[in-house]
């Protein structure tokens, strides 16, 4: 009996034989009745997520995260405008850091996701499963978009105490929805699931 032909169900742990035709059909753990094919369904959903993320990321670059008024002046924010004030800056390093955590490893992220689901349910082959996994869990490692949020949520409470014209603006909330299917997509992408079929 081949070790690739057994499938566990992901709720009591139970062994069974031939996966084949637990996959195909709609079939019910035996003995606690939940669904075994469930991992497909969820890299699915991964790729799903992935794809919304990915579109989410584009549109919320366009849009200003905070806004506010000096002196008649309207100051507007956005997510790139970050990272190239750094640079106007001369933080070279930082900005670089910058716009590795925030801006690389969450696309590459979502971009690894989509390619693996693709992958898994054709013949195509883009890279190799090792290279997909193994890159898969360095960028989500390094993905750091949420310490952003929490950024600019200080910055904004900092900057409301002395302007009370700060206000949050369209991308800020466009990044709450990215940051959902971004985190979303990392926890229906079942790795084990996928690169060992
Ligand atoms: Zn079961």
């Amino acid at each position: 009996m081949r070790v690739n032909n057994i499938i566990e169900c992901h709720h009591c742990g139970l062994f069974l034989k031939n996966k084949e035709n637990y996959m195909k059909k709609k079939f019910l753990c035996p003995r606690c009745s939940s669904r075994l094919n469930y991992s497909k369904r969820h890299n699915l959903e991964a790729f799903y997520y992935a794809i919304s993320s990915l579109l989410l990321f584009i549109i919320l670059n366009i849009f200003p995260l905070i806004s506010l008024d000096v002196n008649g002046l309207n100051l507007k924010a956005t997510l790139y405008n970050t990272v190239f004030i750094l640079l106007e800056q001369h933080f070279f390093l930082v900005s670089l850091v910058v716009f590795f955590t925030i801006f690389l490893a969450p696309i590459l992220n979502s971009f690894i996701i989509i390619l693996s689901v693709i992958q898994a349910n054709t013949k195509i082959d883009f890279f190799t499963k090792t290279l997909l996994y193994d890159s898969f869990h360095f960028f989500k490692t390094w993905s750091f978009i949420e310490v952003f949020v929490i950024s600019i949520i200080v910055t904004y409470i900092k900057l409301v105490g002395m302007l009370s014209s700060t206000k949050f603006d369209i991308g800020f909330y466009i990044m709450i929805a990215f940051l959902f299917c971004f985190y979303m997509s990392i926890i229906r992408f079942e790795d084990k699931n996928i690169f060992e079929a």
